[in-house]
């Protein structure tokens, strides 16, 4: 995991909360993190899992996605990014990565219809082959990097705000997804963003041997209590961790999987090292993801 903070990264840019507050003036209790963003690796060779806005910073930091000399001036160990979503926080980093490099980018037919509409996106269509988008269809497996297997789950309907206009028509399962992969030594599930735990994820999450998980919120109405008049986080598709029918409670009886989770927003309070929220996750089981932890 290169980032675990959700969409406005931590502490937010133009947030003066009591966590981005803290997060600036104690950073060893409030740790600040970066946009979400992950990386795969296998042989060498690395796909990124979205692109996020803080990519350059991640990649700079991270020696294995970095270009190396001897391979001559312009390469990358980067062969591809799968998007799970058109959500802007999950794209914009591939307009970051426009220096005319091949790059293969899969995404649901819907996510490439949304992205390729828009008129920034022609900026990495300027070479042949400068990006090769492969079709991504939920619960078809392929072959992401040698022997790891990657398979999209759909999770939701719900395209992002800007993208509203495409949902007339819109292939269901595609606007949303998560992801499955798997190697010979262990199952990893990726669902950064959870509106609903159905059965069916459920029973992936029971067969993994890693659930990173949406821990956006703790609460369902925590947006409400920082900002009167915002949505709740169910309504923007997030099932919180705490109540009755949260992510915690509904995945008490899983055996198992380690449990993460990652995409946490500047208002959750289980980014203060020292609250309540934060000790009972631990308590029940969960981990959460830092910025530089190997799922
Ligand atoms: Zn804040």
């Amino acid at each position: 995991m290169l980032g675990t903070a959700a969409g406005g990264g931590f502490p937010q840019w133009n947030c003066a909360c009591a966590l981005c507050d803290l997060s600036r003036r104690n950073p060893v209790r409030c740790t600040p993190r970066l946009q979400l963003q992950a990386v795969v690796s296998s042989g060498g060779r690395n796909v990124l899992l979205n692109a996020g806005p803080d990519l350059r910073v991640q990649i700079e930091s991270t020696p294995k996605l970095q270009p190396q000399p001897e391979r001559g001036r312009r390469n990358t160990p980067v062969d591809g990014i799968v998007l799970t979503s058109a959500d802007l926080d999950q794209v914009l980093g591939l307009l970051l990565m426009r220096e005319f490099q091949p790059l293969r980018v899969y995404a649901t037919p819907l996510v490439h219809r949304v992205l390729t509409a828009n008129s920034f996106f022609r900026m990495m269509e300027r070479v042949p082959q400068q990006l090769t988008w492969i079709t991504m269809l939920p619960n078809e497996p392929f072959e992401l990097l040698p022997g790891v297997q990657c398979t999209a789950l759909p999770m939701s309907d719900e395209l992002p705000h800007y993208a509203k206009s495409f949902a007339e028509g819109a292939e269901p399962g595609q606007a949303v997804v998560g992801l499955v992969l798997a190697s010979s030594e262990k199952k990893i599930v990726y669902t950064p963003a959870v509106g609903e735990v159905t059965d069916s994820l459920y029973q992936e999450y029971a067969t993994a041997d890693v659930i990173a998980v949406d821990g956006t919120f703790w609460s369902n109405d925590e947006l409400q209590r920082a900002q009167p008049g915002t949505p709740l986080a169910r309504q923007i598709g997030h099932v919180p961790i705490s109540g009755e029918d949260g992510m915690m409670a509904s995945m008490a009886g899983l055996e198992k999987p380690r449990r993460v989770f990652v995409h946490l927003n500047n208002t959750n309070p289980i980014l203060d090292r020292e609250s309540g929220e934060r000790s009972a996750v631990l308590a029940g089981g969960w981990e959460i993801a830092e910025d530089g932890c190997l799922l």
